[in-house]
């Protein structure tokens, strides 16, 4: 069976559409990027319509070389947390998205801490206590928009994440998906619904929610009259996942122990732990990583706040290079960092220290230390922050993990790949197809629609360009972790408190 199927891919700064053929290649693709609105500092939103626009405009673009009936199914992947309630009836969003990045609800984040509910959410949610997650940005929406409780609890409102907004714009229908669901912090990952009790204590209307669904099904099909839509008219929308949740999956990391990691401006890791939840004791968040056919599939998860961006510092502040590929051949020419350490905490250290006060370092500097030193020392740090992940996941789900896959802007540096295989004693596989979250949005879909009989299929579609295997001594790579594990020490609670 031929065809093809488009993917969304609505992320934090522009929207794409794809369509993928049955070997997985792309054969259409258009981007649009939306404004980012910063009302005061540290809050983000977008606005909802725009979001819808660059969605649909992006999706006329890729398809005008597609006859009707070509496409088969229609995957969505979103910026996750991401919060829009909208007016049942017009459609019309009722304030601005309020953005995963938003710090607004930090305080009521610090309420709920003291209330003693860290544990309580926890367990139920997989979740940390924190503005990142959708439910403190729902009730921020309820108790500042004038009138808005009031209608939310006539059962006049909305509530969506990105994917629920797109899938509502799309085909009228009002759900959401398990790995998007269990981001926003009042859904109880163990039962697979929203946590009654949860939305009680946080004053959320259940009539607000969506219904929720599995990642691969069929939700709804696109409505008549959508402009410029009108060829993909009755086409079913039938995937749904999470950004991180649908690059995982687009890396068929279908077994347990196996996992990815994103090199962006941030890293963000995702392993595989099977069909039980695993409560983290390490900082680390447990999610839901794909519901198909009955079947879950639960995730550790962790982030770091400096990765890519660290070579970034390295190129606007520092000046040591011009452009970030620069970062490479500067690296290159020295064969490790000469014993210097760079602890990147510009903002703090995540998982799994959680140290608001710890700031940067740069530890071991000698009379010889030159530019290539700290260049190798950033590529070391952002391999070490992902190696410190990783162990945690290790020690969390009592399992080892078996390879990691990665993506992202990072990861075309071969030399930042050889020094995370050295460091994480693993395989590091990096795939052909880059746009791993697109495409794991459009094999869910896939499934659904029939293009692709089952996951087998789809991991044989799943290629590698390159393997980076372990090189160095076991000895050297243990001694240099350990020297970052001293040098944390040394940046820990940096910042008087
Ligand atoms: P995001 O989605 O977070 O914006 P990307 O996945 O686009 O990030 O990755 C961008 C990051 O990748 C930048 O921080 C940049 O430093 C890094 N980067 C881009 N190209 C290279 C390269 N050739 N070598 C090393 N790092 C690179």
């Amino acid at each position: 069976m031929g065809g093809y199927v488009l993917a969304f891919d609505q992320g934090t700064t522009s929207s794409r559409a794809i369509v993928f053929d049955k070997d997985g290649k792309i054969a259409a693709n258009a981007q649009k990027a939306f404004e980012q609105i910063y009302p005061q500092p540290g809050w983000v939103e977008h606005d909802p319509l725009k979001i819808w626009e660059t969605v649909r405009e992006c999706a006329q673009k890729a398809v005008e070389g597609f006859k009707p009936g070509e496409i088969l199914g229609i995957g969505v992947t979103n910026q996750r947390e991401t919060t829009i309630i909208w007016d049942k009836t017009t459609g019309e969003p009722i304030y601005n998205a309020i953005v995963w990045q938003c710090r607004r609800t930090a305080d009521l984040c610090e309420e709920l801490k003291k209330a003693g509910l860290t544990d309580r959410i926890k367990q139920s949610t997989g979740l940390l206590i924190d503005a990142y997650f959708s439910a403190t940005k729902i009730r921020w929406i309820l108790d500042h928009v004038p009138g808005a409780r009031a209608h939310a609890e006539k059962g006049e409102l909305l509530f969506g994440t990105v994917e629920t907004w797109l899938i509502w714009k799309l085909t009228g229908a009002h759900v959401t998906d398990v790995s998007n669901a269990c981001r926003t912090m009042i859904f109880d990952i163990h039962k697979l619904c929203f946590d009654k009790e949860l939305c009680e204590i946080l004053k959320i209307p259940q009539n607000l929610l969506p219904r929720v669904v599995s990642n691969s099904e069929v939700y709804g099909t696109v409505k008549d009259g959508i402009p410029g839509l009108e060829k993909l008219a009755g086409v079913p929308v039938c995937g749904a996942a999470g950004d991180q949740q649908s690059a995982l999956f687009g890396q068929a990391c279908f077994a347990p122990g196996d996992a990815k990691n994103t090199y962006g401006t941030g890293c963000f890791t995702l392993m595989n732990i099977g069909d039980k939840p695993i409560i983290s004791r390490s900082g680390l968040v447990t999610s839901v990583g794909w519901q198909i056919g009955g079947k879950t599939a639960y995730v550790l998860e962790g982030s770091v706040f400096n990765g890519g961006s660290t070579i970034q510092w390295l190129r606007d502040e520092l000046k040591m290079i011009s452009s970030a590929p620069d970062i490479n051949p500067l690296a290159a020419k020295v064969p490790d960092s000469g014993g210097v350490v760079l602890v990147p905490a510009f903002t703090g250290l995540g998982a799994p220290y959680w140290d608001m006060y710890a700031r940067g370092a740069i530890l071991g500097i000698t009379r010889g230390t030159n530019k290539a030193h700290i260049a190798r020392a950033v590529l070391d740090c952002i391999a070490f922050q992902v190696t410190d992940l990783m162990n945690a996941m290790r020690k969390d789900a009592g399992r080892d993990i078996t390879r990691l896959r990665v993506d992202g802007g990072a990861s075309v540096s071969d030399i930042l790949m050889q020094i995370q295989a050295d460091c994480l004693r693993i395989e590091v596989d990096r795939p052909e197809i880059v746009e791993t979250t697109a495409f794991g949005a459009a094999a869910l879909a896939g499934l659904s629609c029939g293009l692709w009989k089952n996951t087998d299929e789809l991991s044989r579609i799943w290629r590698c360009e390159k393997v980076f295997t372990p090189q160095r001594e076991t000895s050297e790579c243990e001694t240099e972790y350990n020297r970052w594990k001293r040098a944390v020490e040394r940046a820990s609670g940096w910042i008087e408190h």
